[in-house]
């Protein structure tokens, strides 16, 4: 049959349709949705939009624009009116522990009392309540002695067995013998330890090899663990490194070479200095960073994780040792200079050693109370972290597409929030979670 011209018109469109035919016992596709509310934050700049709806198609962002707008573009979406609030990309904590509870002092306790088993059980509430209170990734740099639990929750979470944030695992961590907790047990007790101890280049690409395999999406190390302050002002918190040059490398090539991001522990100025000469990709805690190191974060794009929370935590609590203060004090002029030179400052509290009932939305507060804006607060725990987060992939690869969080931008994963108020007038607007969704889903109404 000869095809009429309007047919020929019809048939891309029948083409289309059919490449995207779902099987017949496939539930159909849900409409797209257009958001609409009061103000809208995209993750990027400073300013607080008005008049900005999103079109959410699937599990992704498709567009923005005025609401007429996105109503021709996609006739038949479902409108969803949130009112008086400010929307923003779901919220990213760079630095979590899933698999502790936070509530032990006494790390050594934890590993013998509760089976990984009890703790993983526990990381599924956690997960949860995280996702609930608005964070919809987590970097989660290391399980502390629950070996590979928390990729086994991460692929619960993917496979919608338990709610929660998207996961990024760094697994069992990585130190040499003496390089981590616990560091006070009789020589001849067998207690787990909370990083994988391994030795040597070819011991550590081992190390990193199974832990890829086992589903690490970050390798985790510990650059550094004791530390001393100095009477000398442009190095006051020095460290040992834990590693030789040689161990580092090996970590980091074997890592790289898998697409994998490498984060550092790392207190003092040796431990940061050895870390960027091995060219991880993001400093943890930092508190000893001086002018010469940030100039190098800068310059390598390295990310800084400061971790406030456990140091506000710490000086909640009447501190007799004025070392531990002075340690808390080099934290804050860390993030200060750190923000002054313009080092990417990503969003991580560090739950799970301190208690997770806490929230993890105080991180961010108190980044803002460590003197940044709320604009850049609100930037580290959205667009910065989501950078973080992306893999490291050469562009040419096709299967290295963007899995872009963190932003409110097109072909973004759709994780957004709703908040009371104006975060950016605001900064504990975000402890006022209204509204949440995570790849198109919505989980708290
Ligand atoms: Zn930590």
């Amino acid at each position: 049959m000869k095809p009429s011209p309007a047919s020929l018109v019809i048939l891309p469109l029948l083409l289309t349709a059919a490449a995207h035919a779902q099987p017949a016992d496939a539930p159909p596709e849900p409409p797209p949705i257009i958001l609409k509310a009061a103000r809208l934050f995209d993750g990027k700049g400073d300013a607080v939009k008005t008049g900005v709806a999103v079109l959410v198609s699937g599990d992704r962002i498709a567009a923005m624009g005025s609401v007429a707008t996105l109503e021709k573009a996609a006739p038949g979406a479902k409108i969803i009116d949130l009112g008086d609030v400010t929307l923003l990309p779901g919220l990213i904590d760079a630095h979590t522990h899933i698999m502790s509870t936070g509530r032990d002092d006494d790390y050594a306790l934890h590993l013998i009392k509760e089976s990984v088993v009890t703790r993983a059980i526990g990381a599924t509430a956690r997960a949860r309540a995280a996702l609930l209170s608005g964070f919809t990734s987590l970097r989660d740099v290391e399980s502390e002695g629950a070996m590979y639990a928390d990729a086994d929750l991460a692929a619960a979470i993917d496979s919608g067995v338990v709610p929660g944030p998207r996961l990024q695992v760094a697994t069992r961590g990585l130190a040499p013998t003496g390089g981590y907790l616990p560091d006070d047990i009789a020589w001849d007790v067998m207690v787990p330890t909370g990083a994988q101890i391994a030795d040597g280049p070819d011991a550590l690409r081992q190390a990193v090899r199974e832990q890829i395999s086992h589903g690490a999406r970050w390798i985790k190390i510990y650059a550094d663990f004791s530390m001393y302050l100095t009477t000398n002002p442009a190095r006051p918190l020095r460290s040992m490194p834990n590693f030789t040059g040689d161990e580092l490398a090996a970590i980091v090539d074997e890592a790289h070479r898998h697409g994998v991001k490498v984060a550092a522990h790392a207190m003092g100025w040796d431990g940061i200095d050895a870390a960027l000469k091995a060219g991880v990709d993001s400093i943890e805690h930092g508190n000893g960073l001086t002018e010469d190191l940030a100039g190098r974060m800068v310059a390598k794009g390295v990310a800084l994780v400061p971790t406030v929370t456990p140091w506000v935590e710490a000086a909640k609590k009447p501190v007799a040792n004025p070392r531990l203060q002075k340690v808390i004090d080099l934290g804050k002029a860390a993030v200060a200079r750190a923000a002054k030179r313009g080092v990417r400052i990503a969003n991580g509290s560090d739950a799970g050693s301190y208690p997770w009932e806490n929230g993890l939305a105080g991180e961010i507060v108190a980044l803002v109370d460590y003197g940044l804006t709320p604009a850049q607060a609100l930037r580290a725990a959205t667009s910065v972290a989501g950078s973080l987060l992306d893999r490291r992939c050469p562009p040419e690869r096709a299967e290295c597409e963007r899995e872009a969080v963190g932003v409110i931008a097109p072909r973004s994963f759709a994780d957004l929030i709703a908040v009371e108020g104006d975060p950016v007038k605001d900064i504990k607007a975000l402890t006022k979670v209204r509204w949440v969704m995570k790849g198109g889903v919505v989980y708290k109404e």
